[in-house]
Parts: C-alpha cells; structure tokens; sequence
C-alpha cells in the first residue's frame, strides 16, 4: 500500500461554493453540524438500505449511530458515522466535485449580490462545504461499508482551492469528519452547545446521535444518545409539537424557511402507510431553477428504511411544492423505480396524498387567509398547471386558484372564482375573464372597457401560464368561462342589441372603407358591444391563440400560423370619426392603419415594421 499523498484542486465550482458558504453564511453557521448530521443520516440510511440484499455489510456493528466528539486542547469537533463509507472515487466524486446539476444550476443563478446570494444559498442548502464555515481546516476519513481496513481515504483541506487525499488504514467502515476550529469558534467545544444545537436541528434523525459528554456531572469519556432517535412520524401525534414538526421540516428539505403548514396522516387497514405533508413557504431552490424532471422532496420509506426519492412516483408536477415523508408498511423492501410505477398500492397513495395536499390547501384558504395569499404568490402559479394535467381534480384546483380583477386595486389583491360568483350581477350568465402579458396589460385591454362600464367583474389573467391553463378550464360550479376578447358580446352579455345593430347600420360605409383600406390584414371588421374609450380592438376568434401568445411561441422557435384578427371599432371615438371625415387618400390609408396598430399592440402583439409606424404617427401629429 502506497501511503502517498496526493493532491487535488477542488472542481472551479466547488471553490465558488466554498466562497460564497463561508463568506455569506456567516450569521447561519449553525447549520454546518446540522449538515454534517445529516450527511452521517444519509449514510446510515444507504448501509441499512445496502445491507438487505447483502447482511454482511452490517455484520459485526449493526447498530447504526452517529457519534459527536470535541477535545478542547486540539480544538476540535469531530461528526462520526458507522454507514455507508465512500471509496477514493467516490471522495472525489463526492466531495471535490460538484456532482449535482441542481448544484450548477444554483451557481449559474447567483446574481453577485450577497444578500441576495445568502437567502438563495440558505434555501438550498449547502451540505459538506458549511463545515468551512466554521473550521479552517476539515479532515474526512471515510472507509466503504464491505471492505477491509486498507481500504480506508484520508481527504483534508484548508477550504481554499485544494486538497490532499492519501490512503489510510481505518479499522471500521463508515465515515468521521473532523473540523479545526478557527479562532473564536470555541462554543462549540461544549456539551450544552451541540447537545442544544443536536436537539433543535436533529432530534428527529432516526438514528441514535451520540454526544461524549464531558462536562457537567456525566463523567468525561462516557457517550450519551442526545437525540429522540425515533423517525418523528412514527410518533403519535400528540407527541408532536408544532416546534417538531417545523425542525423537522427544515432538514428534511434543508430550508431555512418555516413551514407554512403540514399534514400528518398514518392510513391503517387494506395497506398502512403514514404521511407527512408539508408546503414550504417560499419557493425552494430547486423548485424554481430546476426543471421538471429534476425533482425531489418526497422520501419513500418501507417499514422505516429509507428507500428513495419518490417524488415523482408520490405526488403530480404540479404538486412538486410539496416536501414530506411517506412510510408504507406494505411495499417490498426491494421495490425499484420501475415496480413503483404501475404498483398498484403506490397508486392509491399518490392519490391519497394529492388529496391530503388539496384538503390541506382548502383548510388554509379557510382558516389562515394570510397565509394562503402567501402560498398563492410563491406556487400559484404552479398549481395552475394541476387544471391540465389533473381532470379529475380540476374542480378542487380551480377552487384554489387565485386571479387579480377589475374589482382589485393591484395585481396582488385578488379574488377565487367562489368569490366572483357570489357578487355576479343579477343576469350575468358567464365568469369574464381576459389575458394579456401582464395584469396592467389585462386591466387596460379595451376589450373590457364596456364590461367595466357596465360593472361587471372581469378576472385579469397576466402570468404565462394563464392562456394554457384557461384552456382547460371551461366551466366552473356550473358557469362557463369566457374570453371577453373572444367571439361575441351579444345583448345577453348586458348590452342593447337593437342599439348595436343600428350603430353597426349607421357605421357600414366607415366598416367597408376600412375593411379597404386595410385589405388582407384583417379578416373582418365590426361594430361591437366591447368598446367604450378606445378607438378599436382585435378581436379573436372562439380558437384563436392571444396574439402576446402567439408572440411567446414564435420567440420560443415554434412555428405559429398567423391567424387574421377581426378589428372591433367605436364609431363614437374621435379617431374614427377622423376617419370616416377623411377624404384625402393617403391620410386616410394612415388612420386606417394606425387604427390596426394601435389594435395589436393593446393585444400585446408586435409591429412588424415599428418605424413605418413612428413614420405614420408623425405624419398624423404634424398634420403632414
Ligand atoms: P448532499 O448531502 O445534498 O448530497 P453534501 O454536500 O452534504 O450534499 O454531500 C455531498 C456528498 O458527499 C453526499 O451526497 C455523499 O455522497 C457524500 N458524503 C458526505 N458525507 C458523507 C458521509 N458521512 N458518509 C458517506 N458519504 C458522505
Ligand atoms: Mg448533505
């Protein structure tokens, strides 16, 4: 056996982290021994998991633990685990890369500013590196579960661009991670310290966490189990503080946020499974930067082994929110991805837990208003999506979804569609609603402008996801749902029929000159019942894509045909009237086109040609 030291720079990334971890979180440098822990967890679970199929692993030492040691001389902190251990590849692997793509995408994203860098930093959670935030120098001695005392890795460094590795020979298998403390770091060469910090962050680990207590009257040398050790939802309920519940939260899904509420559930009878449910307050990393099949935050647990990440296989997108715990009784040990898939168990409690979700989401809307405005604005928007890909529920979604409306001041105050429907005017049949690219766009769309003149409520749809998600949604509690900028607004709608079809007489000669003049561009131009301040709008048809839709998709490289709009305009408003006076041929042909541009651009659609438009505007102004 060579006994080499060899030494290694950190991947470029792993530098950046090591950086940003100890020079940002400072002021949450607790957290490190709750990472630490956490890691030792995770080890003991992949040992315990590994030792199913292979009971040799375990043979000799099959009591799982987590071990925690200072020695105030040496000014050291040691976190001591019997689980899985790494080989040399894996070291590398592990802890001198930046394995996770989750990882990079954090990096990609940090925007240089430090406060803001920190909160991003601290909801993602910065694992084996927050050792740097409070040492100067970490030693890692690890050796692989089924090996032999050859086997042993000795890693060390400074946390400053590179480390050495060498060959070790370590009696047992597992993992000890030895922090040097930097000067003024001494509190946590105390028992009371890591036995308060053991008991806030880690109580509920559900392997045993081992303190060697040597202070106060325990005698020096002895090892005393400072934590529950028992998973907090095999727990009966009563047992469970709230306090509990919220740090457990926080390590399992290592957010620093509180929980914005929980559901804890143990299912007894054709199979038995307990869950626990929790929706975190602001969106986590991971479910804002990564993409859709990058998820976690749902662990699988069979008979309290940890099995997997089954997030995917737990729960639909549109509930990736969701951090928790599922336990079954039931499922076999050695269940794969695959058996998860079309298991029919796993099934019936997919469906379980998208319905304690949903049950939890009505009972905030309910009873704590505040924070259910919370939720809205951090994973409305991705609830939205349930209304296309959960049929079944979409009733109970689109109950939860929250829009901002004519009624509201700003985009923020916002109403469900239950509250719409409980102050519809007497004879209002349909719930309006209108998208555009933002709710100033949707409030000001001249679509609306008679709807509101008439006080009649319009939801104002502006995220992007809007125009898909409406698709799917036609009707609610038995009322349609309408586009006021779609098809048309007839006497049923509130306005006068015969009164429009007189304007529309009266306007004939204006529409045909118009219609001329403007030849292929449009499909039709009319008199209608939607116009009040405005000079004109499109109009599209019943299955037409919003022209800011159709804009999106086309930036995004897809092929989108372009439909021609229907030009609705008021007779009444000055510019048309200019128009219909106008007898001079070329300023007529420019009102006429303005009257289309000013039309599209309302409809967030864009001026192919934006000059010939600033050319005819002028023209107009100057009286040219
Ligand atoms: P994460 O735990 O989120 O994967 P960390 O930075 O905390 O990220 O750890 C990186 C990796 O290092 C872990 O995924 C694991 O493979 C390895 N590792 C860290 N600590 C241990 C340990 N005590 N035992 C075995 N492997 C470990
Ligand atoms: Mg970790």
């Amino acid at each position: 056996m060579t006994s080499q030291t060899e030494t290694r720079p950190f991947e470029a990334e792993v530098s950046q982290v090591l950086h940003l971890v100890t020079h940002s979180l400072y002021s949450h440098k607790d957290i490190f021994l709750r990472e630490l822990v956490s890691n030792a967890s995770d080890a003991c679970d992949k040992l315990r998991f590994a030792a199913l199929s292979d009971a040799a692993l375990t043979a000799g030492d099959a009591e799982l633990r987590i071990e925690i040691e200072y020695d105030k001389d040496a000014r050291t902190l040691t976190i001591r685990d019997n689980g899985i251990g790494m080989t040399r590849e894996e070291v590398i692997d592990n802890v001198g890369t930046i394995a996770r793509s989750g990882t990079r995408k954090f990096l990609e994203s940090l925007s240089g500013d430090a406060r803001k860098d920190t909160q991003l930093i601290g909801q993602f959670g910065v694992g084996f590196y927050s050792a740097f935030i409070v040492a100067d120098k970490v030693t890692l001695l690890t050796r692989k579960a089924g090996g032999n005392s050859a086997d042993g890795v000795r890693w060390e460094s400074t946390g400053s661009g590179q480390y050495t590795l060498e060959a070790a020979d370590l009696a047992a298998r597992g993992t000890s991670v030895t922090l040097h403390l930097k000067a003024g770091e001494e509190e946590f060469l105390d028992g009371w310290k890591l036995r308060e910090l053991v008991k806030r962050y880690s109580d509920h680990v559900a392997f045993p966490i081992r303190l060697r207590a040597e202070d106060g009257d325990k005698p020096s040398g002895e090892f005393e189990t400072v934590n529950h050790a028992v998973a907090l939802w095999a727990r009966p309920k009563a047992d469970i503080s709230d306090d509990d519940y919220r740090a457990f939260y926080k390590s399992l899904s290592h957010d620093f946020n509180e929980p914005l509420a929980w559901t804890h559930n143990r299912v007894e009878g054709a199979q038995s499974y307990t869950s626990l449910l929790y929706v975190p307050e602001k969106p986590p990393f991971d479910a804002v930067f990564s993409g859709r099949d990058e998820r976690h935050g749902l662990k699988l647990y069979i008979r309290r082994v940890f099995i997997m990440d089954a997030s995917e296989q737990l729960l639909p997108t549109y509930l990736r929110f969701v951090r928790g715990v599922v336990d079954s009784d039931d499922l076999p040990l050695n269940v794969s991805r695959e058996i998860l898939q079309e298991n029919r168990l796993v099934a019936q409690i997919r469906s379980a837990c998208v319905k304690r979700t949903l049950d939890l989401l009505d009972k905030l809307a309910k009873d704590e208003p505040e924070k259910f405005t919370q939720f809205t604005a951090a994973f409305g928007n991705v609830l939205k999506e349930g209304i296309a890909e959960d049929g079944a529920n979409r009733e109970r979604i689109a109950k939860l979804l929250r829009f901002a409306s004519t009624q509201g001041e700003d985009a923020n105050k916002t109403v469900s569609l239950d509250d719409y429907i409980a102050r519809m005017a007497a004879g209002q049949e349909v719930i309006w609603y209108i998208t555009a690219d933002s709710w100033l766009a949707a409030r000001n769309s001249p679509q609306i402008e008679s709807l509101k003149a008439r006080g009649i409520e319009v939801l104002l749809l502006g995220d992007r996801i809007d125009e898909w998600m409406i698709g799917y949604l036609h009707e609610y509690a038995g009322k349609k749902l309408r586009n006021a900028a779609k098809g048309e607004l007839d006497a049923a709608d509130g306005g006068d029929a015969q009164a429009r079809e007189a304007a529309a007489q009266a306007a004939q000669p204006v529409l045909d000159r118009l219609k001329q003049s403007l030849g292929d561009a449009v499909d039709k131009v009319q008199v209608g019942h939607r116009l009040t301040e405005s000079p004109a709008c499109i109009v599209l048809g019943e299955y037409d894509m919003a022209p800011h839709m159709q804009r999106l998709l086309r930036e995004a490289g897809h092929d989108v045909p372009a439909s021609k709009p229907i030009l609705e305009i008021n007779p009444q408003h000055a510019l048309v009237q200019r128009f219909a006076a106008e007898t001079d041929a070329a300023r007529s042909a420019d009102l006429a086109q303005l009257l289309l541009e000013e039309a599209q651009l309302t409809a967030g659609d864009q001026l192919p040609d934006p000059s010939a438009f600033i050319a005819r505007v002028n023209r107009i102004v100057l009286g040219a």
